[in-house]
């Protein structure tokens, strides 16, 4: 397969990308119809051809994370002999969703990364250290591979490697580009700061951080990351997958939100009664991907909350929408003593400490209306006041800190790919 991003409508007009859109989005219903089990039931009233505007598909049902926890087999709309890999997110119920891929799906997931590396300035001439997870039932970390394959950068795949390995690796391989998750790259920034490591001198021009978020609700830049383009003379950019979707959104050069790729998905920001938001005001991610073989989705809530970037078309020249950082899960909105606070807010707070070596914070039901939230942090038993004075300064609530070890903090956190940073042990109502 040969890379042609002509193939991507993202550098159209907004009006060509809206019109497409729609053509997209009734042709889209039409094939569910036809071939889910589970959109021949729940779009059962509804007609493709209905669909003349965007209010028109605004109407149409959301499709919950819950739903399809629970019933993956009447999603899936391929023949079994024709997946060729099957990928798992962490469910909504607790079990994995377990999705299918088949080999247009691959081809698919990899022009979605290949427009994404691409719009951060990655080319042929490029070598691509891929630090992150490659097993583990990870779509991220093998979409990532596949797309910078196919730009054809000179891809090597360590893992998530030790440390002075790492070092092994970028004295050898040289790399120009380095692919991980920050949290990572923050241990390893210490690490080899302590080693000598010569950062300036490495030739490493773009790191790009996937799986969590490195900026605030004002799209600035957190601690972690201006301390990783500093240390490493380098500029980092954002990525953000979606299992689910089989789809990323990626920071361009300009740095002013993660692109979203037209052609392959719709993207709506949603309140909490499903209503659409306006530009700017924070609200669930909900998604329609197109192209999808394995598992096609319409209207799906992802849980995820974040904003549509207000404003013009982006600097660099592409009109596809972008979305704003990760602000957290619709599940782990914090509510305390009558306010509400995004995790973000908390964990941003906690990431500009260098004294803190680890962290992670556990959500419990106190009664109906508040949340009880204990920070657990990996740090000297001297540091609990300072540190709690700067997560109240953030988040304007004061929350207990509790000073416990990396290996304590590491045991809360369950067993599941990423590092997880919330432990939500809250009673919710399931949302279908
Ligand atoms: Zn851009």
């Amino acid at each position: 397969m040969k890379f042609n991003p002509k193939l991507s409508w993202e550098f159209l007009s907004a009006d060509e990308i809206a019109a497409k859109t729609l053509r997209a989005l009734r042709n889209h219903i039409k094939h569910v119809k036809e071939v889910s089990p589970y959109y021949k039931e729940a779009l059962w009233d509804i007609a493709a051809d209905d669909i003349k505007s965007m209010d028109d598909f605004n109407r149409l049902p959301f499709t919950g994370r819950i739903s399809l926890a629970e019933h993956p087999a009447k999603f899936i709309t391929v023949e079994p002999h024709s997946v060729v890999e099957t990928v798992a997110t962490g469910g909504a119920t607790g079990k994995p969703i377990l999705c299918p891929l088949t080999a247009n799906d691959l081809e698919r997931l990899a022009f979605s990364q290949a427009l994404s590396f691409r719009s951060t300035g990655i080319s042929a001439e490029d070598r691509a250290l891929l630090l992150l997870a490659m097993d583990r039932w990870s779509l991220a970390g093998m979409g990532y591979y596949r797309g910078l394959l196919l730009i054809g950068a000179n891809t090597g795949r360590a893992g998530v490697a030790a440390h002075d390995l790492c070092r092994q690796y970028c004295e050898s391989f040289k790399p120009t580009v380095l692919v991980g998750a920050p949290s990572f790259f923050r241990r390893l920034s210490v690490d080899l700061g302590k080693a000598g490591f010569d950062f300036k001198e490495s030739g490493i021009k773009r790191i790009i951080c996937a799986g969590e978020s490195l900026k605030n609700q004002n799209m600035e830049m957190n601690a972690l990351g201006k301390r990783l383009q500093e240390t490493w003379g380098a500029k980092v950019f954002v990525t953000y997958t979606i299992t689910e979707l089989a789809d990323s959104f990626c920071e361009c050069v300009e740095q002013k939100g993660g692109h979203t790729h037209p052609e392959l998905v719709y993207p709506e920001i949603v309140d909490e009664n499903g209503r659409l938001l306006p530009d700017g005001t924070p609200g669930e991610l909900v998604a329609t991907s197109f192209g999808v073989e394995g598992l096609p989705l319409v209207r799906y809530r992802t849980g995820d909350i974040t904003f549509k970037v207000p404003g013009d078309a982006c600097a660099c020249g592409r009109n596809s929408v972008r979305i704003g950082p990760i602000l957290g899960r619709t599940s782990e909105l914090i509510r305390t003593r009558g306010a509400s606070v995004y995790p973000l807010t908390i964990m941003n707070a906690l990431d500009e400490m260098d004294e803190i070596s680890d962290y992670v914070i556990i959500l419990e039901n106190d009664d109906a209306h508040t949340d009880r939230v204990s920070i657990h942090v990996a740090a000297k038993p001297a540091l609990v006041e300072k540190i709690a004075n700067h997560v109240r300064t953030a988040a304007r609530i004061s929350f207990p800190i509790l000073i416990s070890n990396i290996s304590t903090i590491q045991s809360m956190r369950g067993n599941w790919r990423k590092q997880v940073r919330i432990v939500d042990w809250r009673q919710q109502t399931p949302r279908r």
